[in-house]
């Protein structure tokens, strides 16, 4: 609209009307009669990270998960308007669950909470300094910043302090940086230098935005001499992040920029919305969560007594029960960090009851064949986990048999790595054996249906609704076989389906019945396989990653294994479906001609004898094999 506007001569005036996404939720909150009986979910397993929705939706919902196979897109629902915009794009990974209500969620189980925070011990507090005590905070529309700080302020004058405060909500819809300045007095001393924090004047710098904090312009208020830092380390993302122009970056370079301008050994990290979004099935407590830290562990913090913040909670009177305990169990983060994690999160399974468990899932007699390929290697403990869940998974793709093949190929590179770099850690190895693993397990429809229709996947959206709201399920899809068989290509009904939005809503059955017929694949009874150039190419990708990768054994050497690993991580790019996997798929060939021409350059500086000695004996070895 802008392009076409400035074309047109003389001055232009967009006017563009469109209700907050905040003030959305909440009038569907106070009338849920308003609220669409739907949500949408992303199933993890099947999402490839490719971006696409991010872009198609340019919602500030569209948020990322870190899994063990990498960053997933997960639907932050406790902001989601429901628009669906997300759903736009060509993937099969969404969920669509059809409720009862337009509030179907479950309430958290508030009174099993009490207990652990019930008698928390009142903090220790030094004398006043005869200081002003600053606050600055930063967080984001919507999340209940400037309440939680109102709050803060209001219990400070009950305690006879004086306050002067600054609220910069900018443009603080839907996920927008919003920043408070607090200042908080003691009788007698003098509030008159104005309402914001000066530069380095903030004795507390609390964020519940990691993104927000490291911002230049809020930093400007801390200093390394006197200023504590209380930051969520949440990943929310912005939005150059949510369309692919930018990625987050790591959280510990973030923290690194923090504590350069803050008092850093005072410091608290910690992901307090993974916490309370947990114990409370809503973010929005997290600034009274970080709230309860400071208030608990801060000697000097300028309010003495719990009940002055919470009176304040009450009398804001919205959602009270769980803003107290939000606030009591930041307190008992302050004293007890793990108790709190064990009350909000499970314990993660260890490698031996992750093995039993995928076990179970399978038939009796791939058994034994998988717990000997799946304890093959010894590699450290984690990838120890993350290796039997790809030997898990490949059994379930297709069979023992396929299984076996992706070991091998993994024998024949560990072998190599440990006889070769045996200080580095099995780092190639381990890139070889993941993204070979990425190629074998290719998401096609019989692998989509059983990712899509597994118990434990579901189980996992299921849990967040309220016993009986869900009327039913479906998962939308656009089958690619609908465009490419001419027959039903042409038919008027698939035509006109594909001109509106070309999505199908299947049920759970048929999605069960289809994973059973995976047999077929790749045999001349493969309808998928048979019109599909992609799956045709998904299955050569495999070979060729093979060659490639014993391509670079004679190349390798100690200053290039790094670059070997990385060029081991070209299918990593491509991502995605259907024509967002072609466009990637291109990128990740540049990607791998790039990393070979390093391997190539550096392979003629610095041959490794060890290399050479390991590719001759294998030579000689592959020679006298008969046949
Ligand atoms: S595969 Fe791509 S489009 Fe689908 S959910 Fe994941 S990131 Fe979004």
């Amino acid at each position: 609209m802008k392009e076409e506007f400035s074309k047109k001569p003389g001055l232009s005036v967009i006017w563009y009307v469109q209700k907050c996404g905040i003030e959305k939720i909440r009038e569907r909150r106070r009338n849920e009669e308003l609220a669409p009986r739907y949500r949408v979910h992303v199933n993890p397993e099947v999402c490839e990270d490719c971006g696409d929705c991010g872009v198609e939706a340019k919602c500030s919902s569209v948020w990322k998960v870190d899994t063990e196979f990498g960053p997933k897109v997960r639907i932050h629902q406790f902001s989601c308007i429901q628009d669906m915009a997300c759903t736009k794009g060509d993937c099969p990974s969404y969920v669509k669950v059809y409720t009862r209500s337009g509030i179907p969620f479950k309430t958290p189980g508030l009174g099993k909470l009490q207990k652990p925070v019930s008698d928390l011990p009142k903090p220790f507090r030094r004398a006043a300094t005869g200081k002003v005590y600053e606050v600055f905070s930063v967080g984001i529309g919507g999340w209940g910043l400037m309440t939680a700080y109102e709050i803060l302020a209001r219990a400070a004058t009950r305690e006879g302090r004086n306050i002067v405060k600054e609220d910069d909500t900018g443009l603080s819809q839907k996920g927008g940086e919003v920043r408070n300045n607090l200042k908080i007095a003691y009788p007698g001393q003098d509030l008159r230098e104005g309402f914001k924090i000066e530069a380095g004047g903030a004795d507390l710098y609390i964020c519940s935005d990691l993104i927000g904090a490291v911002n230049p312009e809020n930093l400007n208020a801390a200093s390394p001499d006197k200023t504590r830092a209380i930051i969520n380390t949440a990943k929310v993302p912005t939005m150059p992040m949510i369309v692919g122009k930018t990625e987050y970056p790591s959280v510990e370079s973030l923290r690194g920029i923090i504590d350069s301008f803050t008092d850093a050994d005072r410091n608290i990290y910690v992901n307090a919305t993974d916490i309370v979004e947990s114990l409370f099935m809503d973010h929005k407590p997290t600034n009274l969560f970080l709230l309860g830290i400071a208030f608990q562990s801060i000697e000097n913090f300028p309010v003495d007594d719990p009940e002055s913040i919470e009176e304040g909670i009450r009398k804001n009177n919205v959602q009270v029960e769980i803003n107290l305990l939000a606030f009591r169990f930041g307190r008992l983060y302050a004293i007890d960090p793990e108790r709190v994690f064990s009350l909000a999160f499970s314990k993660p399974q260890t490698l031996e009851e992750r093995i039993r468990g995928f076990k179970r899932n399978l038939p009796f007699w791939q058994r034994v064949h998988f717990e000997t390929l799946a304890r093959k290697f010894p590699f450290e403990s984690e990838f120890r986990s993350k290796f039997a869940r790809e030997v898990y998974e490949l059994f379930r793709f297709q069979n023992g048999n396929y299984a076996q093949q992706f070991v091998d190929f993994a024998e024949e590179i560990y072998r190599f790595d440990s006889a070769c770099f045996p200080d580095r850690n099995l780092s190639f190895t381990r890139s070889v054996a993941d993204h070979l693993y990425q190629l074998m397990t290719y998401k096609d429809e019989y692998r989509v249906a059983d990712l899509l229709t597994r118990p434990e996947e579901l189980e996992r959206i299921f849990c967040m609704y309220a016993p009986g709201e869900i009327e039913r399920i479906r998962f939308q899809l656009r089958p690619p076989i609908f465009e490419q068989i001419p027959l039903l290509r042409d038919w008027s009904y698939i035509r006109k389906r594909f001109e509106e939005d070309g999505k199908w809503e299947f049920p759970p059955w048929s999605l069960k019945l289809l994973r059973y017929f995976k047999f077929l694949r790749g045999t001349k009874l493969d309808v998928f396989h048979l019109f599909s150039d992609l799956r045709k190419h998904e299955r050569k990708a495999i070979g060729l990653y093979r060659r490639r990768m014993l391509s670079l054994i004679p190349l390798l050497n100690e200053k290039n294994y790094h670059t070997a690993c990385e060029a081991a991580a070209y299918p990593a790019k491509a991502s995605g479906y259907e024509l967002v996997k072609e466009i990637h798929t291109e990128q990740a060939e540049s990607m791998w001609r790039e990393k070979y021409q390093i391997m190539l350059q550096t392979f003629s500086a610095a041959p490794l004898k060890s290399t050479e000695a390991w590719t001759e004996k294998r030579t000689a070895e592959a020679f006298h094999t008969p046949g």
